[in-house]
């Protein structure tokens, strides 16, 4: 059986204070139960120091993004390296707002993803349609132009050491969710595509959800067997409403 993963995209938010505050939350929150692990991505400046507030807990150390270059004159980029070297497990590549706001092409996020392994690290690669793609019918082809970059730059070999988000545009941040159905529909999708190279790997692929995930929409989407956790934006803020989600994912 799959673990679910319930992660935290902190996103440009967060203070050395406020970060003390939240991730004690979290860490004293944590709730009892087994099949989960929870992970929080701050933003670059604080995972030194959040690394060092989770220490002693289960709880992993993500970043939200990551250059596709080892190293070198690439000012103001933080290479694969770098992120390993400061205790992260985890990186979130190609993130929708990454892809809108700062030009990252399917080709350079799959560049990322890659450089991101080769480091050693687990990238959390962000697929999803935008509501005039919905729309127009074409969310299926978008994916799978996401997913194919990768497929093609990595192979179907490194999925084993990755995790998917499906992550529909329109449901970051708007308070809109996907319905369970809709969103299992498309990490059915994301598998099958997987499974076309290599179905018994697709079978272990954490695919998680992402947009407006929230306590009270948690368990009907967690419910869904192709749904293994969430990447929480706006929720990940608060201890309690981060806890939520995990308490509907955390099994007996
Ligand atoms: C996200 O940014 O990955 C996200 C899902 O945000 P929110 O939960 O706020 O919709």
């Amino acid at each position: 059986m799959r673990e679910f993963l319930v992660a935290g995209n902190w996103k440009m938010n967060g203070s050395a204070a406020g970060n003390e505050a939240l991730v004690s939350g979290i860490v004293k929150g944590t709730p009892d139960g087994v099949g989960y692990r929870m992970l929080v991505c701050p933003p670059f400046a604080y995972l030194s120091s959040v690394a060092g507030l989770l220490k002693g807990s289960n709880i992993a150390l993500g970043a939200q993004n990551v250059s596709q270059f080892d190293s070198g004159a690439y000012t103001g980029e933080i290479s694969p390296s770098m992120l390993k070297d400061v205790g992260c497990e985890f990186v979130i590549v190609g993130h929708s707002e990454r892809r809108a706001m700062f030009g990252e092409s399917n080709e350079i996020v799959a560049a990322k993803f890659v450089a991101a392994q080769g480091a050693g690290l687990l990238p959390i690669l962000c697929v999803g349609e935008t509501l005039e793609q919905r729309e127009a019918g074409t969310t299926e082809q978008v994916i799978d132009a996401q997913l194919d970059a990768v497929l093609d730059a990595a192979g179907i070999g490194a999925f084993e050491q990755a995790v998917i988000a499906y992550e529909p545009v329109w449901a970051i941040g708007t308070g809109k969710t996907a319905t369970p159905e809709q969103a299992q529909a498309v990490h059915l999708h994301i598998r099958k595509r997987l499974a076309g190279h290599d179905g018994e790997l697709a079978g272990r692929v954490q695919i998680l959800y992402g947009g407006s995930m929230k306590g009270d929409n948690a368990p009907g989407l967690l419910g869904m067997p192709d749904i293994d956790g969430g990447l929480i934006g706006g929720a990940s803020l608060k201890a309690n409403d981060f806890l939520a989600i995990a308490a509907a994912a955390a099994r007996d």
